[in-house]
């Protein structure tokens, strides 16, 4: 048997994690199998499943490589299959016409449940049965003439010979009503896995007010298609070894249905960023290189291009995303410093700061060469002179010279930056402290 599996999202606007993450799963396992992924827009919504709404689905899956194999499936465009198949289901005496309501408009089409318990056995949440007598008749058709849902995803995944059903847990108490459709319409049934939960912290469902949550956001903030794709396939799932940064091609490798738990899977955030790093550092060089610059020409900030090879070396893996990259670089490639407010607080404004600054400008104008050795020897020896701790000049200076509290190597970064830049900010930012301009 060729597996077939689909994506069959209803276009919102948006694309939230948890619908994204179905997609992927239903992608590595097509490919680990070597089957067809496909498309199927349940975009019966008219009001909300607008064309722009279509587009945003597609160009999440393309960003994260999402590739599928046939011409995606239009719901909307099978209406009449739709209907087909509640008439065919009426002449067999498995649905039957009702007044819903008694409203005189119309009758609905209502599917008569066959009267015996159902059961199948979910690939992540193992066998799963209902009774009889809690499987109630449900509509197909509403008496305007609209399919409804279950009769339509149900009719749509036999139209595409679906063989694997893998989507959200929510959709656990639909599939006792759709195997009783695939029983009645004489198909085989698919088979089922649904996917744990993504949740937040607090172990409630993951929402646009708990962070990012739709793909676009992810996006624009910088993010690496093949972190977000990596960080979302663990969401839910495991290798079975200790391997978390994975590539597509290893994704690919690895998947099986049979590691996915059934347990929510949380949404960590600064795990993502982390990962997000990872890949970062597994870029070539060249292309992690040109990435930089773009991110340096958009903020406005260049320099020549050995010095900011430099800078970019020393900062390395501190940039864990795109959007690091020019306020990190900022420091040593603007003329002007600019002061983090926090930082400032922290470590500058505080009893005799100024003084020391003004003391390790004295030291560090006498360092020749203005290389971190040097530099370091003498902020250890004007501490020592001093009887203060190291920190009590290594936290003043780095603010004064960087702007920043956090950042690389302090020797490094003076280095770096350069004698007359240093300089010349560790007496500004004295003469503003005492000024009281700062
Ligand atoms: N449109 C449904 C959803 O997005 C599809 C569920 C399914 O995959 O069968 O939840």
């Amino acid at each position: 048997m060729t597996v077939r599996t689909r994506f069959a999202p209803s276009p919102t606007g948006h694309v939230h994690i948890g619908n994204i993450r179905a997609a992927i799963f239903n992608w590595l396992f097509a490919r680990h199998e070597g089957g067809a992924f496909l498309l199927r827009l349940e975009d019966t919504d008219r009001e909300r499943s607008t064309e722009e709404a279509v587009r945003t689905v597609r160009e999440a899956m393309d960003w994260l490589g999402l590739d599928v194999d046939e011409a995606p499936v239009f719901q909307s465009r099978r209406t009449e299959a739709h209907r087909a198949a509640a008439e065919d289901l009426l002449a067999r005496g498995h649905a039957y016409r009702e007044d819903k309501g008694g409203t005189g408009q119309g009758e609905a089409v209502v599917f008569r449940m066959p009267g015996t318990d159902i059961a199948f056995r979910d690939q992540v949440k193992g066998d799963l049965a209902k009774k009889a007598a809690d499987l109630k008749d449900f509509v197909i058709v509403r008496s305007n003439g609209t399919p409804v849902f279950h009769l339509a995803n149900v009719v749509d995944d036999i139209h595409m010979g679906i063989t694997h059903v893998i989507r959200g847990d929510d959709h656990v108490e639909n599939t006792f009503r759709h195997l009783a459709l695939y029983r009645a319409l004489g198909a085989p049934a698919p088979t089922f896995a649904h996917l744990p939960m993504i949740v937040n912290h607090q172990g409630k469902p993951y929402a646009k007010r708990d962070g990012d949550a739709y793909v676009g956001d992810f996006r624009d903030k910088g993010f690496l298609p093949e972190a977000l794709l990596n960080y979302l396939a663990l969401l839910g799932w495991s290798p079975g070894d200790d391997r978390e940064v994975m590539s597509r091609a290893e994704l690919v490798e690895a998947f099986t249905l049979g590691r996915v738990v059934s347990s929510p899977a949380r949404m960590d955030p600064a795990k993502l960023l982390w990962m997000n790093g990872e890949h970062l550092r597994r870029m070539p060089r060249d292309a992690w290189r040109q990435a930089c610059d773009r991110e340096l020409a958009r903020a406005g900030l260049d320099g020549e291009a050995a010095y900011v090879g430099r800078v970019l070396d020393l900062l390395g893996d501190r940039i864990r995303i795109w959007t690091d990259v020019a306020p990190m670089a900022a420091p040593f490639l603007a003329e002007a410093v600019t002061y983090d407010e926090t930082s400032v607080q922290k470590r500058l404004k505080r009893e005799g700061v100024a003084a020391r600054l003004r003391t390790i400008r004295e030291a560090f104008a006498t360092v020749d060469p203005f290389e971190a050795a040097g530099l370091e020897a003498a902020l250890q020896a004007v501490a020592a002179a001093a009887g203060e701790k190291p920190a009590a000049f290594i936290h003043p200076v780095r603010v004064a010279a960087s702007g920043q509290m956090a950042g690389p190597s302090l020797y490094e970064m003076l280095e770096v930056i350069g004698r007359d830049r240093v300089l010349a900010r560790l007496a500004d930012t004295a003469d503003r402290l005492e000024a009281g301009t700062l």
